[in-house]
């Protein structure tokens, strides 16, 4: 297919997604094919962001200058090459930080995808004057934000934590209500607004109160996921696995049931001993509206840092590159990652529960030395 040939895609003809349909589970693709397929690809298209939050997994990685990132045209034909390309996500920094890369980068990337019907997902702060999100929402089906307060005395305290210097409690106020404000208006406009929140220190005994707000500002859905310690979030706190699943159990009961609540990374299998956590599992399960998604990283889902064209499994994880854009296609790297140990590693499949194994991070975190191609989920 080429890129620049392709015609527009009625969106009414595309399945919408909804718990039923979520393309960026990896499990989808392993029932279709037999074995994990390359259907999504997420591109890093900053590394500049107007926040500083104290527990952002790409931290580390944040810069007040960047370099030229690589030319559009080599991303595009990269995509066009990925023969079962389903989803597509932009994150950063802030990818809408730069006006530049919104017009230069995200804009073309989201008309592509629309083009060949295939999903799209951007990663924001939505802090940002709303005529930067307004240009993409009519090609956009996802925009994901994090959300983890409870005032805006919350999000001074958390999204300045690593600014290096004061930031005014009015200045975060006025983001903090400018980004309320943004995710309304893109969720009046079509765009399926996702509000993810951490289980951590700070969010596990109010995560029902931050629930509710993200109801209130008009989202579809409120993803879930328990913080793990990568740069920023390293010397954070940590909350036991207990502490995790009162909280969830908390918020199943308190949720609203109108709005779909996605769980992801969760440290809790079907293969454990441990009764409750299978319990919780089982709930999760039979719950409408409630969805779990298996990690993509790595069983379907490649990451591409557009500045240098190397190739991740993430944007977050300590795993060096194993490829480049420059030099090979995404297809034969996915195939090259999955010949790694490391993949090997967390590669078990349950097909009885629909899962396909742990994420890197939370074996890393808990499961140390246990060998998942030894267990088998108890149901
Ligand atoms: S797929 Fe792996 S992690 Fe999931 S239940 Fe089976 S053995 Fe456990």
């Amino acid at each position: 297919m080429n890129s620049l040939n392709v015609q527009p895609i009625n969106t009414e003809r595309l399945t919408p997604l909804s718990p039923s349909y979520d393309p960026w589970d990896p499990i989808r693709s392993l029932q279709k094919y037999g074995r994990h397929k390359l259907t999504s690809v997420e591109m890093t298209v900053s590394n500049l962001c107007n926040m500083r939050c104290e527990h952002c997994a790409v931290g580390d990685t944040l810069v007040m200058k960047e370099p030229e990132k690589l030319p559009l045209d080599l991303m595009l034909r990269r995509l066009d090459e990925v023969e079962h390309l389903e989803t597509i996500s932009i994150t950063g920094g802030e990818p809408s930080f730069s006006e530049r890369t919104v017009r230069e980068y995200m804009l073309p990337l989201l008309q592509y995808a629309r083009s060949r019907g295939i999903r799209s997902q951007i990663n924001s702060n939505v802090t940002l004057p709303y005529s930067r999100y307004e240009q993409l929402a009519p090609y956009l089906d996802v925009m994901h934000i994090s959300f983890n307060y409870t005032t805006a005395d919350d999000f001074h305290e958390v999204g300045f934590a690593r600014a290096g210097h004061p930031v005014s409690r009015e200045a975060a106020e006025k983001l903090y209500e400018r980004m309320i404000d943004n995710a309304r208006r893109l969720a009046d406009a079509g765009v399926l607004v996702s509000a993810e929140s951490m289980i951590n220190y700070r969010t596990h005994h109010k995560i029902e109160e931050i629930h509710k707000l993200i109801v209130e500002m008009g989202c579809a859905r409120h993803e879930v996921h328990p913080m793990y310690p990568s740069s920023f979030a390293k010397n954070l706190p940590v909350i036991s696995r207990k502490q995790m699943l009162d909280a969830i159990k908390r918020l199943l009961d308190a949720r609203d049931r109108s709005v779909w609540m996605l769980f992801g990374t969760l440290p809790f299998y079907h293969c454990s001993d441990n009764a409750e956590e299978r319990e919780l599992l089982g709930r999760l399960a039979k719950e409408p509206n409630v969805t779990v998604r298996n990690d993509p990283d790595g069983r379907n889902r490649l990451n591409v840092n557009l500045f240098t064209g190397e190739v991740f499994v993430t944007d977050f994880s300590d795993v060096p590159a194993f490829g480049n854009i420059k030099e090979d296609k995404l297809d034969d790297l996915f195939d090259r990652w999955l010949g790694l140990p490391l993949a090997g590693s967390v590669g078990c499949h349950c097909p009885a529960v629909s899962c396909c194994g742990p994420n890197l991070l939370v074996k890393d975190m808990y499961y140390k030395d246990v060998d998942f191609h030894q267990r088998r989920a108890i149901v």
